[in-house]
């Protein structure tokens, strides 16, 4: 055997050069292609997506913004990043300044609050364990050891954001910023009621849209655009796109935003990401797309309404977005929920419900979401059998959980 030590672009294929990791992506394509992906933050991209995160731009630093680069060579990285911007802006309907070069939705809120709270400034955001996000203040994360946060949740009755509450809250605590968004509530958020409040107490407001980014775009759920003075996302969830974060900020806060992610918490940018960000971008400016989300919400609302004639408790009794919220009190565990589903090859995520009696590690609950399947394709239709072998398979009521999994996944498409 030869060796070299000069690396070319010459087409080695991964196969032929390390069939350990090609194994392994192949065996991840498998569980994919033969399970019902249900975890409401996972998304199926493009292959064009996946060709631009695959792409050249791998390789190339590009420190700095736009124009503005701490190395030579960015030419095509800065028209790609602009065009990025362009089409973000243009899918929000916003002009709204964009920074996408956050690696994360968690980087994504660090830097907004980098750029505009000091550390030990009060924070106002969901609780975690009402739905929240670890970036929303938990104390394990970098926003609740740098910041001082305080929570409001759902209310007991109907199980959703009692904003009367959250006014309260805010006028008690004083915060710098309130943060509304979530990664577990199935119902719309009011951007403009958080806005006022934010307004009527002299606080900022973060809008965290991470998982309904696609819904926000598409117009299924409203706009926080217009209420916030910051609007955070991944681009990976509802959005369909490479795994990523993007701020969106009004054009007061654009100079500090842009520092907070480059030098303040972020080295260089992933120009292969920030290329398949604009891909996504695009691909969801599409009259499919619109239809793909105006998909995902119906399919979300029959699987709801087909576990509760199932004899199922649906969190706040059912669902506006792509997700809902298996009450299990009584039957089992989430986290076993979560393993028996997995073993017929349905993949959920167990997840705390409001007010839940367990720890996080066992949780009550199970989170499940629409926006992967609906990505192969599945309707309405399929997700009633969907829907039947969650609860067959749960109740134990089917030795053949599997199959029926399998024959959905067959008439699916790649
Ligand atoms: C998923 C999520 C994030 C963080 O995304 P990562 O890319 O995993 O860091 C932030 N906020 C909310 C509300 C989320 O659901």
């Amino acid at each position: 055997m030869t060796t070299t030590t000069t690396q070319t672009r010459a087409t080695l294929r991964l196969a032929d050069a390390d069939s350990e990791v090609a194994q392994l992506i192949a065996h991840e394509d498998q569980r994919q292609r033969h399970g019902l992906q249900l975890i409401a933050s996972e998304n199926l991209v493009s292959a064009a997506v996946r060709e631009a995160v695959g792409s050249v731009f791998t390789d190339k630093y590009a420190e700095g913004r736009p124009g503005k680069r701490y190395y030579s060579g960015c030419q095509w990285a800065d028209e790609v990043e602009q065009l990025a911007e362009r089409r973000a802006q243009a899918l929000f309907d916003t002009d709204y300044h964009v920074n996408v070069q956050p690696h994360s939705g968690t980087q994504a809120n660090l830097g907004v609050y980098l750029a505009c709270i000091k550390p030990g400034d009060k924070i106002l955001s969901m609780d975690l364990a009402m739905g929240g996000h670890l970036s929303h203040g938990s104390p394990y994360n970098a926003s609740g050891k740098l910041y001082s946060p305080s929570f409001y949740g759902v209310s007991r009755d109907d199980e959703r954001i009692d904003y009367d509450e959250v006014e309260r809250l805010a006028a008690e605590v004083r915060p710098k910023i309130i943060v509304a968004g979530a990664s577990a509530y199935p119902r719309v958020i009011d951007f403009e009621r958080f806005g006022a409040i934010a307004k009527g107490v002299g606080a900022l407001l973060l809008t965290d849209i991470a998982h309904i980014a696609g819904l926000v775009a598409t117009g299924e759920h409203p706009s926080p655009f217009g209420h916030a003075d910051f609007v955070t996302t991944t681009t990976h969830k509802t959005l369909r796109g490479p795994r990523g974060g993007m701020v969106f900020c009004t054009e007061e806060h654009r100079r500090k935003v842009n520092s907070a992610v480059f030098p303040g918490m972020q080295g260089g940018p992933l120009m292969h990401q920030i290329a398949g960000k604009a891909v996504a971008f695009a691909e969801a400016a599409t009259p499919e797309f619109r239809t793909y989300q105006k998909t995902v919400c119906k399919n979300a609302a029959v699987l709801s309404e087909r576990l509760i004639e199932r004899g199922f408790r649906i969190m706040s009794g059912g669902t506006d977005n792509h997700l809902v919220l298996l009450d299990l009190v009584g039957k089992m565990t989430g986290a076993e929920a979560e393993e028996t589903l997995r073993e017929n090859h349905i993949y959920v995520n167990k997840n705390l419900i409001p007010f839940d009696p367990l720890p996080a590690s066992k949780t009550s609950g199970v989170r499940i979401g629409t926006p992967a399947m609906t990505s192969r394709g599945l309707g309405p239709e399929q997700f009633l059998a969907v829907a039947d072998v969650i609860a067959d398979v749960l109740l134990g009521e089917t030795t053949t959980g599997r199959e029926r999994v399998e024959a959905i996944c067959a008439h699916a498409a790649d």
